[in-house]
């Protein structure tokens, strides 16, 4: 055991609530007894056209069909909105914080549903019926949001494109999902900056060619910037909503009908486009959101990811309007006008239920205690983090000073595949541990394998391959027009189960911490050591921001460890001896690395994650074959890390 692993565990938050404790424990107990019963009582979570008699009719096993709630029959946007309007409909559902900080607009569940209607009514005036793929290309504005529920009113598709992709990128995203139109805007609003979309997506659909499938661009005006228009094929969405019926009979969809399509972040590749259906993922986004988040009604949830990743969909849009509680869409930047923008934010608005990435807490960590200090966030109860492991000390941090030690920080682990989380503490019915991502919600059963898919059973002290024994709700029907590479990335590897792609290391009570990526796993004469590990060990010292390891070939110990370390200040930069000392005396002395990068940043992909593929090959030396850069943030990282290591690179 390493010595990383033996601090984080005496770190154990007691908050634990006796009578949560049960209920878990209770759930716990019904779903591993009778699953089907259990399943179809979250079920009635929603509201039903017809309500399911059959829960899960799912099966690993050869063509993989994942199948869930299939005699059902429902609407998402009645779900979210209209069976809302009786009791809640003058409570707001949206609280919209513009970029300007003087901006800002609320919608009632009665004025999203009357907009979600016109705008539903206006895309069926365009012919786009159920079953067609429909793009969205907005920033964080309210219609981003309307435009979604629309499309689920009339079944068609959405297919949510995050706002900064080039135009190759959306190019061949609307190639890939074949989709007949596009909702976007004259361009968007990012701190001091405009992005313009509509002139990207021009210029995406001229290098889609004569095999582009749109015939319809609908264009938001969001900042008065003129643009120019197609006519025949662009139309103004003032223009073409305005004046249509606040009434749309929504479109009763079975269970199993394609709800959306969503790109993955393409850390590790070529982006994938993941189905999900409509049952399934509504029930499953509803459950996830309330049992770890305690989506009460009256209170303000805020989830600061876009909404074009999956915590966007789930935890922004669908799994608080389905439980009627109020969401918060921040179209800004985190650090605009002025550092302590977030915090502004969260008092203004009251906002109960914070969510964010690590990347985002390790830079609001940069910027000192003081910011937050001096803002009351007396409101805020629970603190979420997803998308990549969070170090133990940005944990700490992030409870001590943004949650005053009063709010317990919930650590998700899930992915877009996932729909929502999979694993997560739940607060008062266990203690919190720093980096550790816990345990499977209720009705989540995680196994971990050997490298050769072999379950490691029982649920003592090991690591391996994260894997999950049985479907869940939420879980992605397939890869959009390729149900061949669906089966072989995620159910070849390990007999009957789902694998994730992720390592993790589980301990004595069944809690697991996840190690990284196992395509990143660094293998050193022998030891097998997760990034997350030699990461969060460089993490601990005050001087270091962030840090990514990488694994290089090594001709006496098989691999050698590189690690790219950003500084909290350029003024004392820490020195590359202190480092190693920091990660031999924390792991052992067979993790002192080869060589420590002190760099101003990290390659990342647009939804903050780093890139260790990218930085593999740097580090390597094979710049000639970097693979696709079109889920980068900032290409221009690549060239200086390049130049960096040319520079200091010494062979061995
Ligand atoms: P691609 O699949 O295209 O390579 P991606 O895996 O980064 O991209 P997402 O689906 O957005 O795309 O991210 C899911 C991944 O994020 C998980 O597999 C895991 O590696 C990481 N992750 C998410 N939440 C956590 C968490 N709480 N702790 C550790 N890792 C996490
Ligand atoms: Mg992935």
């Amino acid at each position: 055991m390493s010595t990383t692993q033996t601090e984080t565990a005496i770190w154990d938050i007691e908050t634990v609530d006796p009578a949560k404790a049960l209920e878990i424990e209770t759930m716990r107990g019904n779903v591993a007894s009778n699953p089907e019963a259990f399943w179809l009582e979250q079920a009635g979570r929603l509201d039903w056209a017809t309500f399911p008699t059959i829960a899960n009719t799912s099966s690993f096993e050869g063509d993989v069909s994942i199948r869930w709630y299939e005699d059902g029959q429902l609407n998402v946007s009645v779900n979210c909105l209209d069976r809302h309007l009786a009791d809640r409909g003058d409570e707001v559902a949206l609280v919209w914080q513009g970029n300007d900080p003087g901006v800002s607009r609320q919608l009632t569940f009665r004025e999203l549903h009357a907009e979600v209607c016109r705008i539903a009514n206006a895309l069926k005036s365009l012919g786009i019926r159920r079953g067609d793929r429909v793009a969205i290309h907005l920033p964080m504005t309210p219609e981003v949001v309307a435009c979604m529920l629309a499309c689920a009113r009339i079944g068609a598709v959405h297919v949510v494109l995050f706002g900064g992709f080039s135009p190759e990128g959306i190019g061949e995203r609307l190639i890939d999902s074949g989709a007949v139109a596009v909702i976007t805007c004259d361009a968007a609003r990012r701190g001091p900056k405009t992005i313009p979309h509509k002139v990207t997506i021009d210029a995406a659909l001229k290098h889609t060619g004569s095999i582009g499938s749109v015939k319809n661009v609908i264009v938001v005006n969001v900042s008065d910037t003129v643009v120019p228009m197609l006519p025949g094929r662009d139309h103004d969405y003032t223009a073409l909503v305005s004046g249509q019926s606040t009434t749309c009979e929504p479109e009763i969809m079975n269970a199993e009908d394609v709800f959306f399509l969503l790109y993955t972040s393409g850390s590790t590749g070529k982006p994938k486009a993941i189905v999900h259906t409509t049952g399934g993922y509504l029930v499953w986004a509803a459950y996830t959101v309330d049992v770890t988040f305690a989506a009460e009604r009256g209170t303000t949830h805020w989830c600061t990811a876009d909404v074009a990743w999956i915590t966007g969909h789930t935890f922004v849009v669908y799994g608080p309007l389905a439980n009627g509680t109020t969401t918060l869409l921040f179209e800004g930047l985190m650090g605009w006008p002025h550092a302590g923008r977030w915090w502004e934010i969260i008092d203004r608005f009251n906002v109960s239920s914070f969510f964010t990435a690590p990347t985002a807490i390790r830079a609001l960590m940069r910027d000192g205690d003081d910011l937050p200090r001096r803002h009351s966030l007396a409101s805020l109860r629970r603190l979420g983090s997803a998308g990549e492991p969070i170090s133990p000390d940005a944990w700490l941090w992030y409870y001590e000073i943004v949650g005053q030690k009063r709010c317990p920080v919930i650590d998700m682990w899930w992915q877009t595949e996932t729909a929502g989380p999979m694993l997560s503490a739940i607060a008062g019915a266990q203690p919190l541990r720093p980096g550790w991502a816990t345990t499977g919600i209720p009705g989540v059963c995680p196994s971990l394998t050997n490298e050769k898919g072999e379950e490691l059973v029982g649920s003592g002290e090991a690591e391996g391959c994260l894997c999950f024994n049985t479907s869940w709700p939420g879980q992605t029907r397939s890869i959009w027009g390729d149900h061949k590479r669906f089966c072989e990335t995620y159910f070849s590897f390990s007999k009957g189960r789902y694998f994730s792609g992720d390592g993790a290391r589980r301990d004595g009570q069944g809690y697991l911490m996840i190690t990284g990526r196992m395509d990143d796993v660094i293998n050193v004469s022998g030891h097998r050591i997760g990034t997350a590990e030699i990461e969060d060990a460089v993490a601990t010292d005050h001087s270091v921001a962030e840090a990514a390891a990488v694994g290089i070939s090594h001709d006496l110990k098989g691999q050698g460890i590189v690690v790219f370390v950003v500084a909290r200040s350029t003024r004392v930069p820490p020195s590359e001896a202190h480092l190693t000392k920091v990660i031999s005396e924390r792991i052992g002395r067979y993790a002192t690395p080869e060589k420590i990068y002190l760099v101003a940043e990290l390659p990342k992909t647009r939804s903050g994650k780093i890139v260790r593929r990218l930085l593999r090959k740097i580090a390597s030396q094979e710049t000639d074959s970097l693979g696709d850069l079109s889920s980068l943030a900032d290409v221009t990282v690549v060239p200086a890390l390049i130049g960096q290591v040319k520079e200091q690179f010494q062979p061995a």
